[in-house]
């Protein structure tokens, strides 16, 4: 906290614009207002707007927003469509088999399909309306502690200005130090203030380890003559090819306005193929006949990539520290099973209001005052839901058989399954190493080397990256920390062969031979990144460490 560092003081500071962030402002100012307590309250979204990172084309149960906003539809929540019927398909190598049953909690009738950037819009209209301080464009760079070094006192937002040697440049503005009573991490999953906070204060102690899927998302306009609102089902879930049974993910496709779809693939990041192509594994999904046959002749107008935190209940932190509660992704608000989160990550905002209300009218900021949140959590109907998947994503870990047999207990006894708690094992520590002659079994992605794309609707990783409009100031210090260029190049090679050139899909890194001396290096390409944080998930070594690039930057997901 020095003097270069202009202060603002603020009652509660919520770090991160999304669904989380969005609803518990929204709640904490509408409980205000009614009992005439004044809060000021600011948030702030590294992204350039609100919905910038908020990739468009999600399946939204509304049970959250209808007890925060009960007429949310007469206040124009903007709605892509209503979901008549889900329909679960397993993909063989050419066929699409229809599952005759569609998993209890992947039952979507009524629910509404929403474009997330739009909709976080929307609720940041709402929220402002209210009186909150939205500041988007900043980004959280630091924790800031009081001086007991243990109650967490406010953020520093990100400098602007520096160049790539670290050294400011003639426009440099040296980050804001926003102090507050009580700071609300709502940064999604893998949230780096989030990693500070829990490491420093412990809060995953005797927690499971949180484990992840990358998730590639499109919207594609469809051609005229390929109807998609004609399908009896407008949300498809697809499992099986590429991946096969023994590596966890799958696919989507949802209906959205105007005959446009969101297509999703995701993968769990526990697979062990360090020869593993996400991006490759992407395109071949959309390259099978079932999928294919849907998006003919269609164009891709946007595609983006995330990672989501799916470990379930045993991962979830200690929702509260003096000063701080942790809503949304970060803390791991997310229904694996059912693949939704938006409801999950709002309510916990919302109990996050409810806990700092609370605080803020007896004037206690304590961990023990804001513990209110964590008991509330423990007794809602978000605890329950997210309960019964709490050892899924340890099944999903397991090869077949196993798998199968994990996952139809879990069904049939809600969640407790054969063993509970099942132990979960961290992505980084899946990879097997590479072996001799495998190289080239799965072809390199970005148009290198056969992977099927066309530029329109199969585009190439470089293509992705121009679809989803990211953008990073070249002349700044590099967001990606190599904590030790020359292991990528002789331990990480020698074992896996350099697997982060094939598990970002943004062809951030790349192994180049340096003419020089011919021998190999690690080039990076900063300005591709999607801000996904698979790399900092996957590395094998842990040895790259994502940091927040100036605010404003990155993605620039829009309002398709
Ligand atoms: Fe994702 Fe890391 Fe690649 Fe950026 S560099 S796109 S965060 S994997």
């Amino acid at each position: 906290m020095t003097s270069q560092h202009e202060r603002i003081d603020f009652d509660v500071v919520f770090i991160g614009g999304g669904p989380a962030s969005l609803a518990g402002a929204i709640r904490l100012m509408q409980q205000a207002r009614q009992k005439h307590i004044d809060l000021q309250v600011a948030l702030i979204e590294k992204g350039a707007e609100i919905g910038s990172h908020a990739i468009s084309g999600a399946v939204l149960n509304p049970v959250a927003l209808k007890e925060l906003i009960p007429d949310f539809l007469e206040k124009g929540c903007p709605v892509e469509a209503v979901v008549r019927d889900d329909e679960f398909y397993f993909l063989a190598r050419q066929k699409a088999y229809k599952l005759p049953l569609v998993p209890r909690y992947m039952h979507n009738n009524g629910f509404f399909i929403v474009s997330l950037s739009k909709f976080t819009r929307w609720l940041a209209g709402i929220a402002e309306d209210l009186g909150v301080n939205i500041f988007p464009g900043f980004a959280g760079q630091k924790v800031l502690y009081a001086d007991d070094g243990k109650t967490i006192a406010g953020v520093r937002t990100g400098d602007k200005g520096l160049g790539k040697d670290g050294q400011p440049r003639a426009n440099f503005e040296p980050g804001i130090d926003l102090m507050s009573k009580v700071t609300v991490f709502g940064e999604g999953a893998k949230g780096s203030l989030m990693g500070d906070v829990c490491s420093k204060l412990n809060l995953s102690e005797g927690k499971m380890p949180q484990v992840y899927e990358t998730g590639i998302k499109e919207v594609i306009a469809l051609a005229a003559d390929n109807y998609f609102p004609a399908r009896p089902a407008n949300v498809i879930h697809m499992m099986g090819y590429p991946l096969g049974l023994n590596t966890p993910g799958g696919g989507f496709i949802y209906e959205m306005k105007d005959n446009k779809v969101a297509l999703g693939f995701l993968v769990g990041l526990s697979y062990d193929d360090p020869a593993l192509d996400v991006y490759d594994q992407f395109i071949a999904f959309k390259r099978h006949p079932f999928v294919a046959d849907i998006i003919k002749n269609g164009r891709v107008i946007e595609q983006g990539a995330r990672t989501v935190s799916t470990g379930g209940y045993y991962t979830i932190p200690g929702l509260a520290a003096g000063g701080g509660v942790f809503i949304g992704g970060c803390a791991a608000m997310h229904n694996t099973p059912g693949l939704k989160g938006i409801h999950l990550s709002m309510k916990s905002g919302m109990l996050a209001a409810d806990a700092i209300l609370n605080a803020v009218e007896k004037n206690d900021f304590s961990q023990d005052s804001l513990w209110a949140y964590q008991d509330l959590f423990e007794t809602s109907w978000a605890k329950e839901e997210i309960y019964e998947g709490r050892n899924f994503a340890q099944a999903l870990a397991k090869k077949a058989p196993a798998k199968l047999i994990h996952l139809g207990l879990q069904y049939l006894t809600r969640g407790r399954g054969l063993q509970d708690p099942m132990p979960l094992e961290e992505d980084f520590k899946t990879l097997r190493p590479f072996k001799t002659g495998e190289a080239g079994k799965t072809p390199l992605a970005g148009g290198k080397s056969g992977a099927a794309v066309d530029g329109v609707l199969y585009p190439d990783k470089l293509g992705g990256v121009y679809l989803s409009r990211t953008m990073h100031r070249e002349d700044q210090p590099c967001h990606l920390v190599v904590h030790d260029a020359d292991l990528c190049v002789t331990r990480c090679y020698e074992t896996y062969r350099s697997p982060c050139t094939r598990f970002c899909p943004g062809s951030v890194y790349e192994i180049e031979i340096d003419e020089a001396t011919s021998k190999r290096r690690l080039k990076l390409n900063p300005s591709n990144c999607l801000h996904c944080k698979t790399c900092e998930i996957k590395d094998p070594f842990r040895n790259i460490t994502w940091t927040c690039p100036e605010g404003g930057e990155g993605p620039g997901y829009s309002v398709v």
